[in-house]
């Protein structure tokens, strides 16, 4: 059976990620299809704490191709609305770390879940400040190189 991008599923023999797809370490496992694997984070940081892991080994959001993500992106909807409502949550995060500066420990692509409840004090390290319209414009060229360069 094929991965999303018509591979044999990559695979890392060191990755704890991947040894949790082939079954030889345990997991919560709250969903399986043919390309995707839904768990609980064994070290949940709030109640519910998921994971959605593509069956792929690829280490992260920069380095999975397109129609990988696009395949995880089709299951998250349906995912995400089960792990907050299975602990009676009312709202959530989505979000994934990417490189050991962002907090990534595991370099096998994965969607965190973080189910949040009213009052339940959690707080993501978050301090907005106001955007430099001289540095604004100065990324705008930047980023834009970039993308065009890479396209
Ligand atoms: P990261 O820090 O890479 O964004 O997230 C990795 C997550 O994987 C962490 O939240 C950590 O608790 C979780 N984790 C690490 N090892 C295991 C494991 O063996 N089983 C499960 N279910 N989760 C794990
Ligand atoms: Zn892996």
């Amino acid at each position: 059976m094929p991965d999303a991008v018509g591979r044999s599923f990559p695979k890392d023999e060191n990755c704890i990620f991947c040894k949790i797809v082939a079954g030889t370490i345990p997991c919560f496992k709250l969903y399986e299809d043919d390309q995707v694997l839904c768990f609980l984070d064994v070290f949940p940081i709030v109640a519910g704490h998921t994971l959605i892991i593509p069956k792929s080994h690829y280490s992260n959001i920069m380095e999975t191709p397109p129609e990988v993500l696009a395949a995880i992106n089709l299951r998250v909807p349906k995912l995400v609305a089960a792990a907050v409502k299975g602990v009676s949550a009312v709202a959530c995060h989505v979000l994934t770390n990417s490189g050991r500066e962002a907090g990534q420990s595991v370099d096998h692509l994965h969607y965190h879940i973080l189910p949040r409840f009213e009052g339940d004090g959690y707080k993501l390290n978050w301090n907005p400040s106001k955007l430099d319209p001289t540095l604004a414009a100065r990324l705008q060229l930047s980023i834009g190189q970039t993308l065009t360069h890479d396209r």
